[in-house]
């Protein structure tokens, strides 16, 4: 099967193949709107991952930057491998669960 090119840069794309429908490179996935990083927490549900994204808000009356945190679920294509703690990208796509609006694309080139 072809690796779709999904109109991310900066992504290590998969070295193997799946058969999983929701998959951005080898399903008919669409990958549209956000792009986020997070640090994995959790890969114990099928097919989906939890991942933690940091982010910073600047707050004007105190001139500073505050730090929130978010844990964002996202579908987890098998043809990635992915371990507790790995930093990753995810990107927003279609809802494919309740909580699941987002696909992990894969680990940033470093
Ligand atoms: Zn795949």
């Amino acid at each position: 099967m072809k690796t779709r090119n999904i109109g991310v840069p900066g992504i290590k794309s998969p070295e193997r193949t799946c058969s999983d429908p929701c998959c951005p490179y080898h399903g008919t996935l669409s990958v549209r709107g956000k792009i986020l990083e997070g640090t994995v927490m959790s890969v114990k549900m099928k097919a989906t991952a939890t991942i933690l994204h940091e982010y910073e808000v600047y707050v004007r009356k105190y001139e500073r930057y505050e730090r929130r945190r978010r844990k964002i679920h996202a579908h987890l294509p098998p043809c990635l491998d992915v371990k507790v703690g790995d930093n990753v990208i995810i990107g927003e796509c279609r809802p494919l669960a309740k909580t699941v609006s987002f696909v992990v694309l894969g680990k940033p080139v470093s």
